[in-house]
C-alpha cells in the first residue's frame, strides 16, 4: 500500500466534491474528504470504502482543518500528498447596492479565505516541506465560469470566484520552486444541490429594491439550469486526470455550449458583453 496516491478533497459530502472523491478511490487513490456532519461521513464511508477517510471540516475553522491536517500527515507517514482539491465552495447572490456586508464577508470567508486555509495547512505536506519523501503534489482550484465573467446578482460569487484565480496564478507561480502543480477547473453548469439552493436565496429582503424583479425571475430560472448541467462525474474525471498528471494544462473551462457561453463572451468588447448579460438577466438596459 505504500505507493498508493493519496489526495484531500474538500467539500466531499456531495456535487463535484464527491464526484471526485468516488473518481479517484475508483482510480486506487486513497482520498482523505472533508464534510461538516457525521452523518455525511458515514455514508462516504459506506459508499467508497476503506480507501476513504472523512475529515471533520468547516473550510472556515482554522483548529478543524489543522486536526484534519494531522490525520492526513500521520497517514502519509513521511510521504508526500500528492494531490489538494480545494472544492468546497457556496454561492451568495444579491444585488452589491443593497447587500449586507456580513453575506459578502460569509462569501469571501468560504471560497477564498477557506481555500487559503485548507492549502497552508496542507502545503508542507504537497512538497513545500523537504522532508517529505516522493513527487511534490498538484492542487485543484474549484473556480467556475464566473472566476473570469462576472455576473449581476451574482457579484459576491463572482468576486470571490475572480480572487480564486488570481489566488491560483500567483500560487503556482511562487510554488514552481517547489515543483508544487496549481490548476484551476471552471466548470458552468453543473447539475448539482447548489442550484437547490436557489431557493434559499432570500429576495423578500429586496423587495423594495430595483432589483427585486430580476431576482425572483433568477431564482426561479436557476432551478432549470441546474437541471440542464454536466454531470458531475465529467469533472470528477477531469480532476483524477490532472492529479495523475494526464492533462497538463493551468486552466479548464467545462462547459456545455462552450462557444456561446465562453468563447464569445470572452472575445466580446465588454459594453456589448454587459448588453447581452442585461438581456439574459432580463435588466432594463438603459437609465430610467
Ligand atoms: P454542492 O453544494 O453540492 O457542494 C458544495 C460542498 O462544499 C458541499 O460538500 C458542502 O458541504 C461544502 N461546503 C460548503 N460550505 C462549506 C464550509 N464552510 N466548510 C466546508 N465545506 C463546505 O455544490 P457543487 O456544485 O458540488 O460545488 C462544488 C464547487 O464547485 C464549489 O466551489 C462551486 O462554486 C463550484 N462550481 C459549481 C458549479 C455548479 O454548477 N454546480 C459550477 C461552477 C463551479
Amino acid at each position: 500500500m505504500t505507493d498508493q496516491r493519496t489526495a484531500v478533497v474538500t467539500g466531499a459530502s456531495t456535487g463535484i466534491g464527491r464526484a471526485i472523491a468516488k473518481s479517484l478511490t475508483e482510480a486506487g487513490w486513497r482520498v482523505f474528504g472533508s464534510v461538516r456532519k457525521e452523518a455525511d461521513a458515514a455514508s462516504l464511508q459506506s459508499e467508497l470504502g476503506e480507501r476513504f477517510t472523512p475529515l471533520i471540516f468547516d473550510v472556515t475553522d482554522n483548529d478543524a482543518i489543522r486536526r484534519g491536517a494531522d490525520i492526513v500527515r500521520e497517514a502519509l507517514n513521511g510521504r508526500t500528498l500528492n494531490g489538494l482539491v480545494n472544492n468546497a465552495g457556496i454561492a451568495v447572490a444579491g444585488p452589491l447596492r443593497h447587500i449586507p456586508l456580513e453575506e459578502l464577508e460569509r462569501q469571501l470567508n468560504v471560497n477564498l479565505f477557506g481555500v487559503m486555509r485548507v492549502t497552508q495547512a496542507f502545503l508542507p505536506m504537497l512538497g513545500a516541506d523537504k522532508t517529505y519523501r516522493g513527487a511534490p503534489g498538484r492542487i485543484i482550484n474549484m473556480s467556475s465560469v464566473a472566476g473570469k465573467i462576472a455576473s449581476p446578482i451574482m457579484g459576491p460569487y463572482s468576486m470571490s470566484k475572480h480572487a480564486l484565480e488570481a489566488l491560483s496564478d500567483s500560487l503556482r507561480r511562487e510554488l514552481m520552486m517547489h515543483g508544487i502543480d496549481v490548476v484551476v477547473i471552471g466548470p458552468g453548469a453543473v447539475k448539482t444541490p447548489i442550484w437547490d439552493k436557489a431557493d434559499d436565496i432570500d429576495a423578500e429582503k429586496y423587495k423594495d429594491t430595483e432589483y427585486y424583479d430580476v431576482l425572483i425571475g433568477m431564482r426561479e430560472k436557476y432551478k432549470t439550469v441546474g437541471q440542464e448541467g454536466l454531470p458531475p462525474e465529467d469533472i470528477g474525471a477531469l480532476a483524477r486526470d490532472i492529479l495523475t498528471g494526464r492533462k497538463t494544462g493551468t486552466r479548464y473551462a467545462v462547459l456545455r455550449n462552450k462557444f456561446m457561453m465562453w468563447t464569445l463572451p470572452r472575445l466580446m468588447p465588454k459594453r456589448m458583453l454587459d448588453r447581452v448579460i442585461a438581456r439574459r438577466f432580463g435588466f432594463p438596459e438603459k437609465a430610467r
